[in-house]
């Protein structure tokens, strides 16, 4: 296996790569997204096309609504529409394999998208998970450093709830274990969904008598479940989440967030139109330019993979994601 690099230093040298290899002529990119409850979807889904159209590629796609049955007819009718490449964004990790036989049964390259398509026929493109779930760590620690956490997963079935959990725990673990930190709650959330997130958030208050010092959620759809929770019995705790949702950046602004861990979707999305275009042009993934080898999923399949940089963003930066166009100003401010 090669060494996997400093993830900061080789998201930059791949994102100059793929954005400019593109080869691919008048090929069918097909596009199987999960569903658009996060607000960041359609900003990949913005990115992608965009870059799938430049390279005078053309762009097909099927929305799953979050069933893993229907993710598989629709890349069986994307298959039929013709596609070159596929892009998956996986419902669910337990299921996504058969799609991928069905790809593969055509001779046709998958490229997971964002969630781990565990399997060597499949390219792995998405950011630093463990990254991320370390900052959300680091950042609710760095005003909460000791006392009761409460963890909130995202779904079972998407394999990045647990590389978010993996790089939270590499953050508090030691003071867990020196007594420190104590982990009172911590539940997986069906679909991600805010109001499931709520439910658990509310569960865990219930059970430790709302002795619950901080709280780390996985995304920031169900950091706003979890603070909906917590304003309920007049609580504000260092609440941690990802995505630069626009809701979320607005109560990093006001206090009630600590951080969103911001991945920009715009760079994803175009990074994976770029790699579709190579692959449907039969460029080998091994060839994918700066892909590294990776091994780190449940099953230990060797991938070829790209992962981007991440990046924090509390009330001190939070200037970045307006100057990078990601949201205007007054939207951040508003209330604050
Ligand atoms: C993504 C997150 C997203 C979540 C729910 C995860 O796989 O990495 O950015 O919030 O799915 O859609």
């Amino acid at each position: 296996m090669r060494k996997f690099i400093s993830v900061a230093a080789f998201a930059a040298v791949a994102m100059a790569s793929v954005s400019t290899a593109a080869m691919a002529e008048g090929k069918k990119i097909g596009v199987s997204w999960s569903n658009f409850q996060e607000e960041r979807w359609k900003t990949d889904e913005a990115a992608m096309k965009a870059a799938i159209e430049e390279n005078g590629d053309e762009y097909i796609s099927a929305d799953a609504q979050a069933s893993a049955a229907k993710q598989l007819t629709d890349v069986e009718s994307l298959i039929a529409q013709g596609a070159d490449a596929l892009v998956i964004l996986s419902v669910d990790s337990g299921a996504v394999g058969a799609a991928v036989d069905a790809a593969a049964a055509e001779g046709i390259p998958v490229l997971g998208y964002d969630r781990l398509v565990e399997d060597e026929r499949a390219f792995y493109l998405t950011f630093d998970n463990k990254g991320v779930g370390r900052i959300i760590a680091e950042s609710v620690k760095a005003v909460q450093p000791e006392g009761n956490y409460a963890i909130i997963k995202g779904d079972k079935g998407d394999p990045n709830a647990l590389f978010l959990l993996e790089g939270m725990m590499e953050v508090i673990g030691p003071d867990v274990e020196a007594g420190k930190i104590t982990v009172v709650g911590e539940a997986f959330t069906d679909g991600w969904k805010p109001d499931n997130a709520q439910k658990n958030m509310e569960q865990i208050l219930t059970a430790n008598d709302n002795k619950v010092d901080a709280v780390l959620a996985e995304n920031d759809g169900m950091a706003g479940g979890v603070i909906a929770a917590l304003q309920a019995q007049g609580m504000n705790v260092p609440v941690g989440g990802q995505d630069g949702d626009h809701a979320a950046l607005n109560r990093v602004a006001r206090g009630t967030q600590v951080v969103s861990v911001w991945k920009d979707a715009r760079q994803l999305g175009k990074a994976a139109g770029n790699i579709a275009a190579m692959l449907a042009d039969g460029k080998a993934m091994s060839d994918i330019p700066d892909a590294v080898k990776w091994s780190g999923g449940s099953k230990g399949v060797e991938m070829n993979a790209i992962f981007l940089a991440p990046t924090p963003i509390t009330k001190d930066n939070i200037s970045a994601v307006i100057d990078a166009g990601h949201i205007a100003k007054d939207k951040v401010c508003e209330g604050a």
